[in-house]
């Protein structure tokens, strides 16, 4: 189970892809992508088995798109397949969320959201996450406070990648509990969130030093273009100390 996500100048596509492939020694039994572009809104592709199995589909053109995010899952609720792999989307199909961890009172927050008139493509845990941000962002709230309000309703740790189609310039990450690491960094236009260090390194090249943030508990990153952006849980801004990391290929 690993998380990319990627915003800049370059095309997300590859960039998301190889740093999937970089996460691959950590164990997954499917991967997905979705790609965000100023035209063509969400883009998903999704495998069971391999990263590269999301390369293999040659009549499909490579989604086109300068913010994205992928994971690669390790299934914990819902069997490995195309339709449990990550991101996950909304009942709008703007929002995409890709996730780490198990959400333990999934099943009570479905019944609640079906209540509601959500209705879900998947069996997995994770997606009552992007409805709950649906049902946020649909009072008014936008994506960082979404994010935020997430931790007064899923139970257990979890890492949370997010974008939202309404603005392709802009990913935001949420850690809660003792969930496996988020790293952030920012360099040269080009913003990176990933679950490990070695899924960073395409935004740098082949090797170089990259300031690199790492989430806390109740903890959200909003990364553009421009920077990034940390919250704390009640949303106010703080100052993070950035930790300057050797990359190499
Ligand atoms: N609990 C989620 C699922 O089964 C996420 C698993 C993971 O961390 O890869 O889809």
């Amino acid at each position: 189970c690993g998380i990319v996500g990627y915003v800049g100048d370059r095309p997300a596509w590859p960039i998301v892809v190889e740093g999937l492939r970089r996460l691959e020694y950590r164990g997954y039994d499917s991967a997905g992508v979705a790609v965000l572009g100023p035209e063509s809104g969400l883009q998903l592709r999704k495998t069971v088995g391999r990263v590269l199995g999301l390369l293999h589909d040659a009549d499909c053109p490579a989604p086109n798109g300068s913010a994205g995010l992928g994971h690669t899952r390790w299934a914990t609720h819902g069997r490995p397949s195309e339709a449990n792999a990550h991101p996950h989307t909304d009942c709008t199909g703007q929002i995409a969320v890709a996730h780490n961890g198990i959400v333990e009172n999934h099943a009570e927050l479905r019944a609640d959201l079906r209540s509601k008139g959500h209705s879900f493509k998947s069996e997995t845990d994770t997606e009552v996450i992007s409805h709950l941000i649906e049902d946020a962002m649909s009072h008014g709230l936008g994506l960082p406070a979404a994010m935020l309000q997430l931790s007064g309703h899923v139970q257990g740790p979890q890492a949370i990648v997010a974008v939202h189609d309404g603005d392709d310039d802009s990913l935001c990450a949420l850690k809660l509990g003792n969930a496996g690491g988020v790293a952030v960094a920012h360099h040269d236009g080009q913003g990176i969130v990933s679950s490990d260090l070695p899924a960073l390194l395409p935004i740098v090249g082949r090797r170089g030093h990259l300031p690199v943030g790492f989430l806390e508990d109740g903890e959200v990153a909003i990364v553009t273009r421009q920077g990034i952006a940390f919250l704390d849980r009640t949303g106010r801004r703080v100052e993070k100390p950035m930790l300057n990391v050797d990359l190499d290929d």
